[in-house]
């Protein structure tokens, strides 16, 4: 089966990318980045009500339902004009910028030492009682009674419920874990029986059977293909972090990254979508969730493990490596948020258990999501991984491939990522005194930039929402072995690049071959970052929507209060269509000027954007939630408020070199609307005088948590404002 949806996705990426390149010469060229100006009383902007008393929508730092991708076809853009070779250059930005002065706070280094003190401590597979801190968990009059330790499992059937399965005598010293555990609490008393402290210990064991099916498979593998490199594979993540913010944020991890481990950041990496799971799933698969689509429907009834084939992990289980997965949120990761997770351990090592009752301890949490008892939540990654190097890491015969994304920490607000330099930087530390640096590549990565809150509201955070970070660290030797190979990385770190490249990289480790090779061709979405990357790729090219494509120079020019007030109505227009509301008689109180060419219709259709039904999104909803809670239009113009334009915020002009010598000019338009507040970006193409469009998807880049619970749908969610 999967053979078969691999030579569809093939066959269909190349018709795509086809269409893709006849339609859509543009939007993602440009030169120099060039700064916008900086106040915004130089904006001309259009401002149909004061805003000076509106509440700031954005700034509560809360937990948003991520919309799902939009994809769009972009009709009508020309043929790129072949006479300048054309390069891909991302705006500067300047990761300290004053600008950004007033939407970054930088937190204090997160402490966890006033959360319940974790009595317990493991030394070779011995629990052992640390008596020394018994005095900050008990209470004045009460004495320490005894400690016992329980397996976690996880519930048949769920991803996302646990059982106890066995429970140890009681020990107030020390207890000798059994081989078999994997997945243990301790739990302590006091002698009133009061639970005073509890620890939870992903374990990584070395297990016979998983040995023997893994070596066998190695040993086939080796005697086959003779692979010239055997390299464990260590791939971590951190949700929403932006390169720039990485640089702002966490400076002693990046040095150390850089300057001790020698690592090699790629400069014009580019996120392929708005939320995370699009982004990871293209790095993991080298797929779109579309591309899946035709044998499987991810959604809440359906666990992932349909396609857990297409997973790299897979790839690498059958070539002999042991298979990691850890994730540190019971429901907001990439594979549980709105969906089910994996019915089967996809990995060997999938830590899961822990996560899961760790998360729902009260007593160890309090009320700081990011603290397990007196250690950081994202300690408990980094500890599994360290026990994964330490125990596989220094034989080139027992190589592993492991995955983590940590959305703690910086999901909830991306300024708490100052919270966590010193918990990377100390993992980097501690990983590089396991010694098994020699035969490991780590992969350092973000999914994404920021996606809301007030650094995406300024210039800076507008290009800082296309551009995650991402380094790869190789042993010590490998780039005198292989200089060809580190030579061209170093090309490509100039060079457009996306998370469907890293995925082919990580093929090409995973069957390493060192031979010559073949440059990458502009035909191919995603190229190894072995082989050189056309400079004149294009973000169509590289399989990057254009409404997330950081290519290009931004620039503010001095519109006419009529044209911005025509883009942030074509916006509207196509927001209102998708609550079921387009041609909504909320428009009647828009009112151009009556020298305006452009005419409105008052109580009508908005007319001069000429939008045509053939360039209408062709958007996932139906893919990325539960097909049954898709509401038809009719439905959903009941429940969700038509929205009114407020303001036309902000509209960058985008320079496309391709494009100079047509007549048709791309906008990067926000507007804000009413009621709700909401923030709305997206792109218009458009022709002066003729005809405009709505150019790809349409991001919401405020949050609306307690405005849209009345719709299931996360796509439509970020449009609704649900009629109370
Ligand atoms: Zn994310």
């Amino acid at each position: 089966m999967w053979k078969r949806m691999r030579r569809r996705a093939r066959e269909g990426r190349r018709k795509r990318g086809r269409k893709r390149r006849e339609k859509d010469g543009g939007q993602d060229s440009g030169e120099a980045g060039e700064k916008e100006e900086a106040a915004d009383s130089a904006l001309n902007v259009t401002r149909l009500k004061s805003l000076n008393s509106l509440p700031d929508n954005t700034a509560a730092g809360k937990v948003a339902k991520p919309p799902a991708r939009v994809i769009a076809t972009a009709p009508g853009a020309k043929q790129a004009s072949k006479a300048q070779p054309y390069e891909c250059i991302f705006p500067a930005t300047d990761p300290f910028d004053p600008q950004l002065k007033s939407a970054l706070k930088v937190y204090p280094p997160l402490d966890c030492s006033k959360h319940t003190a974790n009595i317990v401590y493991l030394e070779n597979f011995v629990a052992k009682v640390n008596h020394s801190k018994l005095s900050l968990v008990l209470s004045d009059g009460y004495n320490f009674s005894h400690c016992r330790c329980k397996e976690i499992k996880r519930k048949n059937g769920s991803d996302k419920d646990v059982k106890y399965t066995w429970t140890s005598e009681t020990f107030t010293d020390s207890l000798a874990l059994e081989p078999w555990q994997e997945n243990i609490m301790t739990e302590c008393f006091d002698t009133k029986k009061r639970a005073i402290s509890r620890s939870y210990f992903p374990l990584i064991r070395v297990k016979n059977e998983t040995e023997r099916f893994l070596k066998k498979n190695y040993k086939k593998y080796a005697t086959h293909n003779s692979p010239l490199e055997t390299l464990s594979i260590l791939v971590l993540g951190i949700d929403g972090m932006s390169k720039q913010h990485f640089e702002r944020s966490m400076p002693k991890t990046r040095n150390f990254l850089l300057e001790k481990m020698g690592a090699i950041e790629m400069y014009k990496y580019n996120k392929l979508a708005f939320e995370t799971f699009t982004n990871v799933l293209a790095l993991l698969t080298g797929h779109t969730p579309e591309e899946f689509y035709k044998d499987w429907h991810y959604n809440q009834t359906e666990f992932v493990d349909q396609i857990n084939e297409a997973f790299i992990w897979t790839d690498a289980r059958k070539i002999g490596y042991r298979t990691g997965m850890m994730l540190d949120t019971y429901n907001l990761t990439a594979f549980h948020y709105q969906k089910k997770g994996f019915k089967e351990s996809p990995v060997d090592y999938y830590q899961r258990q822990t996560v899961i009752a760790s998360e729902r301890d009260k007593l160890m949490r309090g009320n700081d999501s990011n603290c397990a008892g007196d250690i950081s939540e994202v300690t408990q990654i980094h500890d599994y991984w360290l026990q994964m190097a330490r125990t596989f890491g220094k034989d080139r015969t027992t190589p592993f491939f492991a995955y983590s994304f940590a959305v703690r920490i910086t999901h909830d607000d991306c300024n708490l990522a100052y919270e966590g330099d010193d918990v990377y930087y100390k993992f980097l530390q501690d990983l590089v005194a396991t010694d098994s640096l020699d035969n490991m590549v780590i992969v350092w990565f973000s999914d994404h930039g920021p996606r809301f809150g007030p650094i995406r509201e300024t210039y800076n955070g507008r290009i800082e929402t296309s551009t995650p970070y991402i380094f790869f660290v190789f042993p010590p030797w490998f780039e005198r072995k292989y200089p060809k190979l580190i030579s061209t990385l170093k090309i490509n770190q100039n060079r457009l690049s996306s998370h469907f490249d890293t995925y082919e990289t990580l093929r090409d480790l995973l069957y390493f071959k060192a031979g010559e090779k073949p440059s990458g061709k502009l035909s191919e979405r995603g190229i190894s970052l072995f082989r050189e990357i056309p400079k004149e790729r294009t973000c169509q090219q590289a399989g990057i929507p254009s409404e997330f494509c950081a290519c290009g120079r931004l620039s503010r020019l001095n519109l006419t209060n009529q044209l911005q007030s025509l883009l942030g109505m074509a916006l509207l227009d196509r927001i209102n269509s998708f609550i079921g509301h387009r041609n909504s008689s909320t428009l009647s109180s828009f009112v151009l000027s009556k020298n305006s060419k452009h005419t409105i219709n008052e109580g009508n259709s908005f007319l001069p954007v000429n939008f045509s039904d053939s360039n209408v999104h062709r958007h996932s909803t139906d893919i990325l939630s539960d097909s049954t809670s898709r509401l038809p239009s009719e439905q959903l113009r009941k429940k969700c408020s038509p929205l009114t334009l407020l303001a036309v915020e902000r509209v960058y002009h985008v320079t496309n070199d391709q494009l100079q010598s047509l007549k048709t000019k791309t906008y990067r338009v926000t507007i804000k609307t009413t009621p709700g507040f909401g923030l709305f970006e997206g792109l218009v193409n458009y022709e002066p005088g003729d005809s405009g469009y709505v150019m790809g998807d349409i991001v919401r880049i405020n949050l609306y948590r307690g405005q849209a619970e009345c719709v299931q749908d996360p796509w439509v969610r970020q449009f609704c404002f649900c009629v109370k």
